[in-house]
């Protein structure tokens, strides 16, 4: 897989990044990922890879614990 742009051929315009400090380390956010983009870290708390990700939001939406932002990038960074 090329790692700079995601399976759509270009990075999305939004990206999903789990707070350290709020996520809770359930992995309820990784069952929605159409991407299967979020992974569970060795020290047990969840990350979201940012070039597999296309910014569905699915994850921050199913986060009880508000623990995901999604990430705005310009059309220009999109097909940097
Ligand atoms: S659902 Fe929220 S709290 Fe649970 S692993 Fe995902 S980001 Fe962390
Ligand atoms: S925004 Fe969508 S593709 Fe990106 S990590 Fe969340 S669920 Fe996965």
């Amino acid at each position: 897989m090329n790692l700079k742009y995601n399976v759509f051929g270009r990075r999305p315009l939004q990206y999903a990044v789990i707070s350290e400090v709020s996520c809770t380390g359930c992995g309820w956010c990784a069952k929605f990922c159409p991407m299967e983009c979020i992974k569970l870290r060795q020290d047990g708390f969840y990350t979201a890879e940012e070039m597999q990700c296309i910014g569905c939001g699915k994850c921050k939406r199913n986060c009880f614990w508000s623990a995901i932002e999604m990430i705005q990038r310009s059309h220009q960074e999109a097909l940097l």
